[in-house]
């Protein structure tokens, strides 16, 4: 087989931006391999179509967690399967991040990763509908805008932020103040705008890039501690690409340290026990996983207001697919939040602590795997989440079969600050429902009801009725030190020729969504890696 020059692994939002820049050399080859389909299922370019996709398992993974909590509840952790990874099947909230994080990433002992370095890259990528200034881009390939919802509710959730303080923002992402208003979205005349459509779909007929779809990679290909390809199926065939330059993975927090962990790149005692051969012990490899717990409540209006009565009914479903479809407007035409707010738990903070998104609709009890199902009766939905939690949960290989499901330790909530601040997001949440006008749309909380009022009750019902983030990142960390996964060039340690760029490299979190972020990650990583021109 002919080898390629660089052999990208998964065509999420890394994958995508990656195979964009590094094949932007007509000199050079890119194999990226993705063990999804083409984006063709009509429901991914829907925005609030992810729902489907979500349950169905050719378009998504389902990870089954160890269980935790007070119910010892299973939650499955979804990320996308197609071109595009989860920005084909995500909330499509657009956020980058706030300058303080990325700082702090610099901080750490990560050279060009701060705020300085990192806001032309975003400006580069983006073309934003509000045009560009100091702190946006237009003309980029990632469409972003805002969809202004509707419903009357939507303009009381604004002013019941903005008496609590926070800032009406048109452009969420123009500073780090606590700030609230409608969602900014990676939508494009009413159509998700995924890292495929951005960065991808434009130059797939460029000769020299490869897309391998529906090939699964189980394995690195080591020769020494040199990576040399790829190993996996492809139709359910054993397949095999070799890579001159550099094999990178990018198929994010969950697959990239399953793959190095079957490879035998990680913690030795964790590989022998699931019987894989150690190649290079490497204990962080899976370890150091941050996720965000998401809290979730849920109001009964005292009006027949929201999406509930619409999109409850087969009928009304039809209703809003028609008018989708007709219009590229309508409730299926949003982000799965309209709004989003950010804000502090204290008021002697330096920055917002916390992250709430907002929906005019409600939902049935979660079932894992299942997709949502919306309530008859009216209802709104909450998620809140503190933006930088610091407990850190893991994922490990349990066999060297790599269909056997991972050991995911979620590890929510395990310190005293994200125990205490996610009971005061919760607290703020609460109190956001109780003013203004919100106030007087509200009948009574459902979820999790006004039974609970202690500080356990509260977290016991954040680990019982809520959700994970999405946002796992932290288990092949970049740092400085010899124990870091991978340095700050992203580089695994232990093996030349090898590479990570996906959310797993991040070691704390830029607060909030994560769907901007990776691919300004991925942006700059393609900087470094066509600075140094291969191995
Ligand atoms: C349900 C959900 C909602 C979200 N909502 C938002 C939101 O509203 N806003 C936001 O900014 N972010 C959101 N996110 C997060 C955001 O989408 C992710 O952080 C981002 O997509 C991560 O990018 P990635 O490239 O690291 O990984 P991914 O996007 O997960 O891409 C990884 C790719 O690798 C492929 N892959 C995996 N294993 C293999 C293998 N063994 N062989 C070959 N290919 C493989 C996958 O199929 C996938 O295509 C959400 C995520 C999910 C899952």
């Amino acid at each position: 087989m002919t080898p390629f020059d660089y052999v990208i692994v998964g065509a999420g939002p890394a994958g995508c931006v990656l195979a964009n820049r590094l094949s932007g050399d007509p000199g050079v080859n890119v194999l990226l391999v993705e063990a999804g389909d083409l984006d063709t299922n009509p429901l991914i370019a829907m925005p609030r179509g992810f729902n489907e996709l979500l349950g169905d398992p050719t378009t998504a993974w389902h990870y089954p967690t160890r269980p935790f909590g007070p119910t010892r509840r299973v939650e499955h952790w979804v990320r996308g399967k197609t071109l595009g990874g989860s920005s084909s099947v995500n909330g499509l909230v657009y956020n980058r991040g706030h300058r303080v994080d990325y700082d702090a990433l610099e901080r750490l002992g990560n050279p060009g990763w701060g705020w300085d370095e990192m806001l032309p890259v975003f400006k580069k990528l983006e073309n934003n509908e509000l045009g560009a200034s100091d702190v946006r881009g237009a003309g980029g390939p990632l469409h972003v805008s805002t969809v202004d919802g509707t419903d009357p509710l939507l303009e009381d959730v604004i002013a019941a932020g903005t008496e609590l303080g926070w800032r009406r923002m048109r452009d969420l992402n123009e500073t780090d103040e606590e700030r609230i208003g409608y969602a900014m979205a990676t939508i494009r005349d009413g159509q998700r705008w995924s890292a495929a459509n951005a960065f991808l779909h434009p130059v797939m007929d460029r000769p020299n890039l490869t897309v391998a779809l529906r090939t699964v990679v189980d394995r690195v290909v080591l020769a020494g501690d040199r990576a040399v390809g790829v190993q996996g199926r492809q139709y359910g065939q054993g397949t095999e690409a070799l890579a001159t330059r550099e094999v990178i993975l990018a198929t994010g927090s969950i697959a990239t340290p399953r793959i190095l962990q079957l490879s035998g790149i990680g913690p030795a005692d964790v590989l022998r026990s699931a019987g894989v051969d150690v190649a290079v012990d490497r204990p962080n490899v899976g370890a150091r996983m941050r996720e965000h717990r998401v809290f979730m409540m849920q109001f009964r209006l005292a009006e027949d207001l929201g999406y509930n009565k619409l999109l409850s009914t087969e009928a009304g479903q039809r209703a809003a697919e028609d008018e989708y479809q007709t219009t590229r407007r309508g409730p299926l035409a949003a982000p799965l939040s309209d709004i989003v707010g950010f804000f502090k738990t204290r008021p002697d903070l330096d920055r917002p602590d916390a992250q709430i998104q907002i929906a005019p609709f409600s939902i049935l009890p979660l079932e894992p795997g299942k997709s949502l199902q919306i309530e008859r009766e009216p209802g709104m939905l909450c998620l809140g989440y503190i933006l930088r939690p610091d407990s850190e949960g893991s994922i490990h290989v349990t066999s060297a079969d790599p269909d056997t499901p991972l050991d995911i330790d979620a590890n929510y909530l395990a310190t005293e600050h994200d125990r205490t601040v996610s009971v005061d997001v919760f607290r703020a949440m609460r109190r956001l429902f109780a003013t203004g006008p919100l106030a007087k749309r509200i009948e009574r909380e459902t979820v999790p009801g006004p039974g609970v009022q202690a500080d356990q009750e509260i977290i016991d019902a954040g680990l019982t009725l809520g959700t994970p983030g999405y946002h796992a990142i932290g288990t092949c960390a970049m740092g400085p030190d010899d124990d870091d996964v991978v340095d700050p060039r992203l580089r695994v340690r232990g093996v030349t020729n090898l590479r990570v760029v996906d959310a797993s490299v991040l070691p704390i979190m830029v607060a909030g969504n994560l769907n901007g972020p990776v691919s300004a990650l991925a942006w700059r990583a393609a900087d470094l890696i066509l600075e140094e021109g291969g191995a």
